[in-house]
């Protein structure tokens, strides 16, 4: 049965859209988006059409955020969900655009109960029931399929915090097992972590290493980007990542070739 929500998304859809040539040449300007067909592109227009209307995207520190900029984050946060639906952003209800890497400083409390005070400096973040920042430049630099991109990388944070904090375990589907996750996970993340340690070219972003957390966001990263070198560095992970998207980009990939990040 028809939700009230699901009833006004149709209404929206049924009388407004995207522009399409606009719309268009944001698909284009972005290879990650090769290969869907014309039903997923479809598909992922209304979802972005309707990330647009019901998220809010604001400016931080006057940079611009131009129709580009927004069409770039719809387009890059729906794709993860094309199979999902947007409910599945149901926590974001915010999207800050920062005009380049910040700086932010975290503090937490180790075990002893010290609280230590972190500055660094980041291209995105994902808050538990909070907004998704983004950087400017990064958003428009995202150019090729080697393996990064912030905003899926971000969003898939989001996903992960269905469930509760990001731990690299999201709510998985009925038919899934925690079991076969984690173990597929587990492994990949023990061979990154032992083969970073030795000082060998890894096939994902190394930022992977980072925790179990970063792990499932690097590897949706990649599962989009890079998905014939994620699938053969770590075919379980591709596998559990294909239950879990309800896509094989890996398919839409065929014949069309991807640079895996040289980090
Ligand atoms: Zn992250």
């Amino acid at each position: 049965m028809w939700s009230l929500r699901d009833w006004w998304r149709r209404r929206l859809l049924r009388t407004g859209g995207l522009p399409g040539a606009q719309w268009r040449n944001t698909l284009a300007a972005l290879p990650v988006m090769s290969g869907l067909n014309r039903a997923e592109r479809r598909r992922l227009g209304e979802l972005a059409w309707l990330f647009l209307y019901e998220k809010a995207i604001h400016s931080v520190q006057g940079v611009i955020v131009s129709d580009e900029m927004r069409l770039r984050i719809a387009a890059q946060a729906c794709l993860p969900i094309l199979e999902l639906g947007l409910d599945s952003y149901r926590d974001v209800q915010t999207v800050l655009v920062y005009p380049s890497g910040f700086i932010v400083r975290h503090e937490f409390a180790d075990e002893a109960g010290v609280v230590h005070s972190v500055v660094a400096g980041l291209s995105g973040e994902a808050w538990e029931r909070g907004p998704v920042i983004l950087s400017a430049d990064d958003v428009l630099a995202e150019n090729a399929n080697d393996g990064t991109n912030l905003v899926i990388h971000e969003f898939a944070h989001k996903l992960d915090m269905l469930n509760g904090s990001a731990n690299g375990l999201p709510p998985l589907h009925s038919g899934m097992s925690v079991a076969a996750w984690a173990a597929a996970f587990e492994a990949a993340f023990e061979d990154l972590c032992t083969r970073a340690a030795r000082g060998e070219t890894l096939p994902i972003d190394a930022y992977a290493t980072e925790n179990p957390a970063e792990c499932f966001a690097v590897m949706s990263e990649a599962f989009y980007e890079i998905p014939q070198v994620l699938n053969a560095a770590y075919p379980d992970v591709y596998a559990q990542l294909v239950l879990f998207y309800r896509q094989d980009p890996g398919q839409r990939f065929q014949g069309i070739p991807c640079v895996p990040s040289d980090t």
